[in-house]
């Protein structure tokens, strides 16, 4: 017997396909051979920030033991399951696959996977950690997808990590709208939430476990276990057939791609970040409503967006004042014409507000009228009775602040992938799942 990890990424693009489906296949395929799942499927989100990304930037892998005389047949499955599936036409399009024996994952393709979803990597450092550890990497076209293939294999998820039921739809139905009934998905939510979360959106109520566009996926439901998950969807009423369904053990709402850095020269672009400083220069809203202020260290100065859909985020960056100090958390835009460097917020921290002054002049002592200043430095005279002081000085209050300390997120409808929404904080969790519950595919 073997322990083989097969990883592969890039095989849909915008106008058709999900790398997911294609891993919904395998299962059911390589099933009918006889092997054994070791783990649920895995789905692994890279860093979002990546320049060439295609939509949700996921990554499969399927961790399986067999008999060694398996082996070829297995491969030719996945290399057939992937070239019937991936959209090969399409030029941003470029499918790789992985195959590794191993008992256990190197260290070395652990800390690539890292990388992979907290920063850039090239193809060769792929290329080299393949043949090191004597994997066999399979590439179309380019085959930019031995990445993530790669990637996949080497994020095992000891870590934190949440669960996804996700469901097909039929072919004749792909490309349609989806139809589910919303009441159903509601009182899903009422039931199973905070264990399963980002069903809804608080704020505008919309369904969001169902993704827009012509993918095969009929809905995703997230949550802690695959127990949860799969009692969950038990609860949705479908209203057009599902083709088959997998539970997916991933890195979605973990923000496993967020990295903290220490100071703010330490920042690089396309590399998701988590970075303190002081509020340099007071919000302002840009075009299309969008928040943008300034912060700075000893180092250096870095610009924060909060955007127009983030809610309750955006109103709290919209509230600082000069001084406070924040941790800001999002993807690094580059620096072009029109702005400098751009932490995008996904989170906003308010570690300590700043007291917000308000100055007015002083009170008359003689009839209580409101003092006039005579001119920086030359003293007050009051308006009603004449009276002057040189003496008297500007009074100081302090005024409330419209915002208080804390952790701010950006709505559900506007979450990636990987963000780790408020719910899911404190229900961190490490280790592999000892069990595989018999409920985790269909077909
Ligand atoms: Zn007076």
């Amino acid at each position: 017997m073997i322990t083989l990890h097969v990883g592969f990424d890039d095989t849909d693009s915008p106008r058709m396909g999900c790398t997911t489906y294609v891993a919904a296949l395998l299962v059911e395929r390589l099933h009918g051979l006889g092997v054994s799942f070791i783990d649920y499927p895995s789905l692994v989100r890279l860093n979002p920030n990546v320049p060439w990304k295609t939509r949700g930037n996921g990554a499969l892998c399927l961790r399986i033991r067999c008999d060694e005389d398996l082996l070829q047949e297995i491969e030719e499955i996945v290399l057939d399951t992937i070239e019937e599936n991936a959209d090969l036409s399409f030029a941003g399009t470029d499918p790789g696959v992985v195959f590794l024996v191993a008992n256990k994952v190197p260290q070395e393709i652990r800390t690539f996977a890292k990388q992979t979803i907290q920063g850039i990597v090239k193809m060769r450092e792929a290329m080299s950690l393949v043949k090191a550890f004597g994997a066999e990497a399979v590439g179309f076209k380019t085959g930019r997808g031995i990445i993530g293939g790669l990637a996949a294999i080497g994020e095992t998820l000891e870590g934190d990590h949440t669960y996804e039921l996700i469901t097909y739809r039929t072919g004749e139905n792909r490309g349609t709208s989806r139809r589910l009934d919303a009441s159903s998905v509601a009182t899903m939510n009422e039931k199973t939430a905070p264990l399963t979360f980002n069903n809804l959106d608080p704020e505008t109520k919309r369904v969001l476990i169902t993704p827009r566009g012509p993918d095969p996926i009929l809905y995703g439901i997230r949550g802690e276990t695959p127990a949860v998950v799969w009692r969950a969807h038990k609860m949705v009423r479908s209203l057009e057939p599902v083709e088959r369904w997998v539970v997916f053990r991933t890195n979605h709402g973990t923000d496993a791609h967020l990295q903290a850095v220490n100071t703010i020269d330490e920042i690089r672009p396309y590399n998701p970040t988590v970075v303190r400083g002081t509020v340099t220069k007071e919000p302002y809203i840009v075009p299309r409503r969008h928040v943008v202020f300034s912060i700075k260290d000893e180092t250096g100065q870095v610009d924060c967006a909060a955007y127009e859909p983030t809610g309750t985020l955006r109103k709290a960056a919209k509230a600082l004042i000069v001084g406070d100090v924040v941790e800001a958390c999002g993807g690094v835009r580059p620096a072009s014409s029109n702005h400098p460097v751009t932490v995008n917020l996904e989170k906003l921290r308010i570690l300590k507000l700043a007291p917000k002054l308000a100055f007015h002049n002083p009170q008359c002592p003689k009839c209580g009228g409101r003092m006039e200043s005579m001119g920086r430095n030359k003293g007050f005279r009051c308006g009603k009775c004449g009276f002057r002081s040189s003496e008297l000085k500007k009074q100081v209050t302090e005024e409330n602040r419209e915002v208080e300390e804390g952790l701010y997120v950006t709505s559900p409808r506007s979450q990636r992938h990987l963000a780790k929404p408020l719910c899911r904080y404190g229900r961190e969790k490490s280790g592999n799942p000892s069990t595989i519950i018999g409920n985790w595919h269909f077909p």
